[in-house]
């Protein structure tokens, strides 16, 4: 038994903006949402199974504040660490700020991770996102900035602002699913990064659960993440399916980039690829993701210096 077990929680998939680079919403498609009653048996279910933290995300889960509020409490009763994902669309001054994030402190919340891109400053002031740190800091509610760039000089002018504020950030890579698919990339060269990852799971309103709270089910052509859905299995099942997985035990272990040169991929190539990009390439490939799969329980394993 795993007592680490985290994970994403997709309450709903419905958000009040609608930022050209979201990876979580897809155009067209009906919003889903997990009844509260569910949701609240589900994190009874989690609380037993060992799950030792859970993260609202996926939609802008406060809009559905109170519910949200709910799902917080049992969390904190039941000693689960909790996040809360924002776009901070409700902190538009500093007292409206004060009065949400004082309930998601008084509520147990342990986190509120609060984004931040040019894509969401489209929709949301900058000063929204200053006013949420500033009543975070004021309440003792921990919390930082998820500052989601191209690594484009475009963005310099956020991040500065990030400084200038003395904010507390950390850049994340635009991830190119979703409605990001189609905006322009520029270039990469790393140089040969071991491009481990620790795959956050994902529970969809839908009550699909992936092994990536990222992906998801981008990878349409082979559906390597998915797990099962909870009217079939138990919340302990889906995690021991995803803690005995040997691939995604090696993704998180020996890395993409050594994956990628066992299948013969050469370095001049790996460099170019983006973390997620290559994970695609791997296990989004029908032909590749066989040849793993046969590969892993014998020279896969012993790949290694
Ligand atoms: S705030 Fe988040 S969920 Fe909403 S559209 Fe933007 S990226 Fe998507
Ligand atoms: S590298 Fe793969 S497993 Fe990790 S976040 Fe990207 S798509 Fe998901």
């Amino acid at each position: 038994m795993n007592y680490h077990r985290k994970t994403a929680f997709g309450y709903s998939t419905q958000c009040n903006i609608k930022c050209d680079h979201c990876v979580a919403a897809e155009d067209g498609i009906e919003h889903r949402k997990i009844e509260l009653n569910r949701a609240r048996e589900i994190i009874d279910e989690m609380a037993a199974a060992h799950v030792r933290a859970v993260s609202f995300t996926v939609g802008e889960p406060l809009i559905f504040l109170n519910d949200i509020l709910n799902l917080v409490r049992l969390c904190h009763r039941q000693g689960i660490y909790s996040r809360v994902v924002s776009n901070g669309f409700w902190a538009k001054t500093s007292p409206h700020s004060d009065e949400i994030v004082s309930e998601l402190k008084i509520s147990g919340l342990s986190q509120l991770r609060l984004s931040f891109s040019r894509w969401h400053q489209r929709h949301i002031k900058r000063e929204n996102i200053l006013n949420a740190a500033v009543s975070c800091h004021k309440f003792g509610l921990e919390y930082f900035i998820s500052f989601v760039t191209d690594f484009s000089d475009t963005d310099d002018a956020l991040e500065r602002f990030l400084n200038d504020n003395r904010l507390k950030f950390f850049p994340e890579p635009l991830l190119y699913f979703g409605r990001a698919e189609g905006l322009n990339r520029s270039q990469v060269f790393t140089d040969y990064p071991p491009h481990l990852c620790d795959m956050n799971p994902l529970l969809s309103p839908e009550l699909d659960m992936y092994a990536c709270c990222d992906a998801g089910n981008r990878f349409s052509e082979t559906n390597f993440f998915f797990l099962g859905n909870l009217k079939e299995f138990t919340v302990n099942e889906l995690f021991e399916k995803y803690e005995r997985h040997p691939l995604f035990n090696l993704i998180k272990t020996m890395g993409l980039s050594n994956i990628a040169s066992f299948i013969g991929i050469n370095a001049s190539e790996i460099v170019r690829y983006r973390k997620c990009e290559l994970c695609a390439k791997l296990f989004n490939s029908p032909e590749n993701l066989k040849r793993l799969e046969s590969a892993v329980q014998s020279d896969l394993k012993s790949w290694k210096r």
